[in-house]
């Protein structure tokens, strides 16, 4: 593999296909797959995930917002796509780039309706949304009545599903909350359909439901943390292969003596003689102010070297203090050999949070 000579955020398609195949091959047949593509691709890059997931065989994408459904479009994408939080000011676009927006409140409902008819569409496909208990986005049980008289009575939109999202998915404690979260869902879906007088497919598991509950697959899965590498359990973590390798390398060495400190504030100081390594990223690239506790640890030819000082802007320092190194050589920030759980952990975060943080400054390469 080609040496690194700046930051870099490497992508290994060979790690994605990896996970696309370990998550569908726990799929019954027929179940469709859906890739949760949004923020970046999880902080990787949009174009280069979702054109290499449609040419596995994903059947449907999701975004969070219209304008990332609009980047898919530009990037070629032709499955179907959902926007699982779009804003009224951008149903005009919805309809215009062929995406499928989540109705998720009443509002959404009548403003989408309106947007339709204006663009004089028969059935056009829609995803309700229903809270089963992480009260975040989506109609209540008691909603279905009314749900169901103005879609019936709306020529201009179709439900083509029914969702809702698990909120404690990968928390095993938690098994009794999540399988009153299935059995509400079960209820809705069902009622909905005798109302209805059809039958919208089905969705609601994302990826530690695909693996804690296998039961509940209905029609379609949505997946985004395992795609990427992450199954936040250490036993799945250890199936999947992380798609992004953030790698940078030495731009400066530093000896310092006793006493002496480092960084703004003087964040870091030793009473011992030091070794240390200034690396070109910092928080404005998505390694924020709280990496910079001495608990993290970035790899240097295989061996651990903590994070030490305040993070700045565009640079962290590391202390390389018997490690044998000179200016230039590469740093393993995270990846494959140096888990983004475990970094993420050490700042009192998650993976999902240090991913899509990596900013977009971060060049993007395939490997
Ligand atoms: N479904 C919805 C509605 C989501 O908001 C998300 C992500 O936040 C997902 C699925 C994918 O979740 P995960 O990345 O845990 O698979």
């Amino acid at each position: 593999m080609a040496k690194v000579r700046e930051t870099v955020l490497q992508l290994d398609l060979k790690a994605l296909a990896h996970n696309y195949h370990y998550l569908r091959a726990k799929l019954r047949p027929g179940t469709k797959f859906l890739c949760v593509v949004k923020a970046f691709a999880y902080g990787s890059d949009t174009q280069i995930i979702a054109q290499e997931l449609e040419k596995l065989g994903a059947d449907y994408f999701a975004v969070a917002y219209t304008n990332e459904g609009v980047a898919l479009r530009d990037a070629g994408i032709t499955k179907p796509i959902l926007v699982l939080h779009p804003q009224e000011v951008s149903f005009d676009t919805i309809i215009e780039r062929c995406l499928e927006p989540s109705i998720y409140a009443k509002h959404i409902l009548d403003g989408f309706i309106k947007t339709a008819k204006k663009h004089g569409q028969k059935d056009y496909p829609a995803h309700l949304k229903f809270n089963t208990g992480l009260n975040r986005l989506g109609f209540q049980y008691e909603d279905i009545t009314h749900i169901a008289t103005v879609m019936k009575k709306a020529t201009a939109i179709k439900a083509l599903s029914v969702f809702s999202h698990l909120a404690a998915s990968e928390d095993h404690s938690e098994r009794e909350f999540t399988a009153n979260q299935i059995s509400r869902f079960h209820t809705i879906t069902e009622e909905l359909d005798k109302l209805l007088s059809y039958r919208p497919f089905r969705h609601l598991l994302n990826t530690s439901g695909i693996m804690n509950y296998p039961e509940a697959q209905y029609d379609m899965v949505r997946s985004g943390i395992a795609l990427y590498g992450y199954g936040n359990e250490t036993k799945f973590d250890k199936q999947l292969k992380p798609v992004a390798n953030l790698k940078t390398i030495i731009s400066q060495i530093h000896h310092l003596k006793p006493n002496e400190t480092v960084g703004y504030n003087r964040g870091f100081s030793s009473e011992h003689p030091k070794v240390t390594a200034t690396l070109p990223l910092g928080h404005a690239d998505g390694i924020g102010r709280h990496y910079g506790n001495g608990k993290t640890f970035v790899s240097v030819h295989g061996k651990k070297a903590p994070i030490i000082g305040n993070v700045c802007m565009d640079m962290i320092m590391i202390d390389v203090t018997g490690i044998d190194c000179v200016e230039g050589d590469e740093v393993l920030i995270f990846g494959k050999e140096l888990s983004a759980q475990e970094f993420a952990e050490t700042g009192n975060t998650i993976s999902y949070e240090l991913l899509t943080g990596i900013s977009q400054r971060v060049k993007r390469m395939v490997i």
